[in-house]
Formats: structure tokens, sequence, C-alpha cells
């Protein structure tokens, strides 16, 4: 397609898009009385229409039956993480049995660790991202010290060659056959949340898999974002958070993949709680656990009904609208932000350099403003655009197709060219 930088051709994108009346289904919020263009879905989404009713629905439910609402709310709460299972389990490409949403992004990184991370004197190495996301790395380095070896030599750290802004695949297919031998799990982010770049998850668990590492993913900017097939590609385990492309408000429920080839793995070592025993023998308050045979066995609590109400309310609008339709229009989103920074930098000396490769991406776009430094995000806020910004000058813009439209990219151009 040949694009233009105009108002016009943006809003005849719009027009054709088969996906734009999901823009009305969500809260955007203002700046002069008009919508932010906001470039930020990848840090925290916006809030669908559907989400306060959702929740109100429960508050209801509370008032009028107290405990009695486990059983006799319109969704009872006894069973209530079970609503999410299969539209996520459609999103990250999963069966029903893989998938249970509870907890915390980090805290279900840490309890699937527990059972997947298990080293011995001969096999002890984990295979990171160098700079991954600063829980991920508190997370891997505890858990290294917790099993008594120093993370300075258990940790292989993927890093983009000198001058580079990306992992090369090559470079991770090496670091995994050097360290063959020692390689007890390799645990990345199947999206790097700095760069956007999306890893080859299948080829890295295929080869993970090779030399007898485990695979896991943080898909925290997966989810909801790219193409997920975590049960065909054979991942071992993921989590991810639901505030982020799934729109399910701060702080909501996290999500988790458990293959079900380990689902009924006996001498799993596991931390466990009173939601991963069978259900048909939970009340009876014995003191043996009896694992549930499916993702739902790594549960400790009952479910926070408030986060999943509103988890809920966002996953009907991804089912209605579908993750192949997203991806769909998210390309178009990418390739029209892409031309138009471009655009802009043929009249300001090519000061806009795009670092997400352009093969491997999905929703984000990170851009990097040379001469420029926190002043420009800040005028950019002023006028009305939230990007995100990351030291010391990387501009990170997240069009997602949910909501943003090509009018928003053509505005943040206007105003981006305005402002350098
Ligand atoms: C957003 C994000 C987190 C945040 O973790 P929480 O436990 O949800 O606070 C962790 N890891 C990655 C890769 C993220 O992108």
């Amino acid at each position: 397609m040949t694009f233009e930088n105009s108002i016009d051709f943006a809003k005849k994108l719009d027009a054709q898009d088969p996906l734009k009346e999901f823009r009305a289904r969500f809260l955007l919020p203002q700046h002069n009385s008009e919508p932010i263009v906001y470039f930020t879905g990848n840090s925290l989404g916006l809030q669908p229409k559907t989400s306060q009713a959702a929740i109100q629905q429960e508050l209801n439910d509370w008032a009028t039956f107290g405990v009695e609402g486990h059983f006799l709310a319109k969704n009872p709460w006894m069973h209530y993480h079970e609503f999410l299972t299969e539209k996520m389990a459609k999103i990250v490409g999963a069966k029903n049995s893989e998938v249970v949403m509870m907890n915390q992004l980090t805290v279900n990184l840490h309890l699937l660790m527990v059972s997947f991370y298990r080293p011995t004197k001969q096999r002890y190495k984990i295979l990171c991202e160098s700079k991954a996301f600063p829980s991920d790395q508190y997370a891997l380095q505890s858990q290294v010290k917790f099993h008594n070896f120093d993370p300075k030599n258990a940790l292989i750290e993927l890093a983009p060659r000198e001058g580079e802004y990306n992992v090369r695949h090559e470079d991770i297919l090496s670091a995994i056959e050097k360290n063959k031998d020692s390689l007890a799990l390799i645990m990345i982010g199947g999206v790097n949340y700095f760069s956007g770049q999306v890893f080859d998850m299948k080829a890295i668990t295929e080869a993970g898999h090779k030399v007898g590492a485990i695979v896991g993913f943080d898909l925290a900017h997966g989810a909801g974002n790219i193409n997920l097939e975590l049960h065909h590609w054979n991942v071992d385990f993921a989590c991810w958070c639901s505030y982020k492309y799934l729109n399910s408000g701060p702080g909501s429920v996290a999500g988790a993949f458990v293959h079900e080839q380990h689902h009924k793995k006996t001498d799993m070592p596991m931390f466990a709680g009173w939601w991963g025993t069978k259900k048909e023998t939970r009340f009876l308050m014995g003191n043996v656990f009896d694992p549930i045979e499916t993702a739902e066995r790594w549960q400790l609590s009952n479910a926070p009904i408030f986060a999943m109400a509103a988890c809920k309310a966002s996953l009907e609008i991804f089912d209605e609208a579908g993750m192949k339709n997203l991806i769909a229009k998210s390309k178009i989103l990418t390739s029209y932000l892409e031309f138009i920074i471009n655009d802009i930098n043929k009249t300001k000396n090519n000061c806009l350099e795009i670092i997400t490769p352009k093969e491997l991406q999905g929703c984000q776009v990170s851009v990097v403003a040379h001469g420029y430094g926190k002043t420009l995000y800040n005028k950019l806020i002023e006028s009305g655009v939230i990007p995100d910004w990351r030291e010391p000058n990387v501009i990170r813009c997240a069009p997602v197709p949910l909501y943003n439209s090509f009018e928003d990219i053509y505005r943040f151009g206007n105003i981006l060219k305005r402002l350098l």
C-alpha cells in the first residue's frame, strides 16, 4: 500500500478499517476535550466501557448474597477463573487445560520457576535477555541464589552485538549450543519490552529442548499483541499480565500457561495452595494435596473477583474482534507509523531511528530520537500525546488495533514534526 502523510488519507484508512467500531468501546483519556493520542497500551491498556458494569455486578451480588455469592452470584465466584480460561487460551494458542488466570505476573513467574527451574550441579544455567524487564531480572537472580548458585555464572545474558539494538537469532542458537551441557532453562520475554523485538519462540523452544533444557517465556508484551501458539510450539510454561495489551486494569490478574505434557507429573516440586487441589474434594478440608491435572494445579488462592471481572469484560472484546483481525490491523498501523516517521526524517536530518525490526514486531515501534532528551517527551505529553519514554532517548509507541486509529498516527506525526 502507498501511504500519504495527510489527515484525509488517515481518515480514509479509518473508514476502511473493519475493526473501526471497537474504538468506541473504550474510554479515551482527553486533552483539551480531544482524545489523547494514546500509544501506551503496552504499559496500561485503556478501560473498556463494559469494565465498570462487570465490577458493579460483583459488588451487587456481594451486597445481595454475602458469602452465598460463591454459588448464587450471576457468575458464581467459586468458579470465576474458569469464565476467563477459554477466551484467554485462544489468545495465547493453548488448550483450555493449559491456561489459568491467577495472581500477578512476577508471582506466576516465581511459582512456575519453582516447578521448572530445578538446577543440578551439571545443569544449572538460565539463558535470559540482557536488560530484561527488571522484575524478571530480580526473579531470575533470586531463584538462582535460592538454589545456592551464583547469578554471575548461572545467568547467561543474550545481548545485541556492539552497535546493534536487537538480539540476532543466530546468537541465541549459538548460546544454546555453547551451553548445551549446563543449560537448565531458557527464560526470555517473547517480545522485548524495550526494542519491541519479537523472538522466534518456536525455534528457540525446539533448540532448547534439543539440548535438554526447559523453555519458558514471559509474555507481558506478547499476550493480546502477537500470534502465539504455545501449545503447538511445545513451550513448557509461560506467564503474562493482563493490564497491558489485555486492558484488564491496573495490577489486574495475570495468566499462566503450563503445557499439558506436564500436568500429570507426580514428581514435580511446587508451592501448593487449596485452589490447586481437586474441586471434588477441596471442601472436605483434608490435609492431602490432590493436584488438579491441569494448569489450575498451580493456583494458590480463591480468585480476586473484582480484578477478574474487569479481565472478563476485556477478554469478551478480544473474542469478538479476534486475534487474527487484530494482528492484521496492527501490521498496517505500525507500517503507517513507520511511514510517517520516515517522512518526518526527510526534513529533520534523519534524527529518528526506528530500532524495532520490521519483520519481527507486534504493535510496538521503538524510536531513538538522536540529539533529543526527555524535554521532547514532556512536550509530547503537553501536546496531547502519551508515548512511553526510556532513557536516554527512546520513544516507545504502541498503536494498538482495538482502539488506536490511523488518525491518531497522523496526529502524532504532525505534533512530533512540530516539536523537533
Ligand atoms: C510489565 C512487566 C512486568 C511487571 O510485573 P508485575 O508482576 O505485573 O508487576 C514484568 N515483566 C515484564 C517483562 C513486563 O513487561
